[in-house]
């Protein structure tokens, strides 16, 4: 079953997307400004060798969407303070070492690395 927003969480994710983007943001791709949210908890995951280290190298994301043409943006959950590492642990029972572990050494073992930046 997947983990959703709780319509507190939910309500924080609109508020960080209004106070950040502002009112009026076009989507980036085709100039449409028909967003929507998807309360849907997802990971990224990064690719590793090392068995033990790869569900601490995880990012909780809450996906925006362009309603017009698919162009999606992701939102780190608790970078924007959306959701703590607890609260998420806690939707999630079975996993909670992976899932903590994401907010801590995993953000940073995946922006040394991004050579995109
Ligand atoms: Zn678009």
């Amino acid at each position: 079953m997947p983990i959703r927003l709780t319509e507190d969480q939910q309500h924080k994710l609109f508020q960080h997307i209004r106070e950040k983007w502002g009112q009026n943001r076009p989507c980036p791709m085709c100039g449409h400004n028909k967003w929507t949210v998807d309360a849907t908890v997802y990971r990224l995951a990064a690719m590793t060798t090392e068995t033990a280290a790869a569900n601490h190298i995880v990012q909780p994301l809450a996906t925006v969407r362009c309603r017009h043409c698919s162009n999606m943006v992701l939102i780190h959950l608790t970078q924007s303070g959306v959701a703590t590492p607890t609260e998420l642990s806690l939707a999630a029972p079975g996993q909670p070492e992976s899932i903590v572990g994401m907010a801590t050494s995993g953000s940073v073992n995946i922006d040394s690395k991004d050579e995109t930046h």
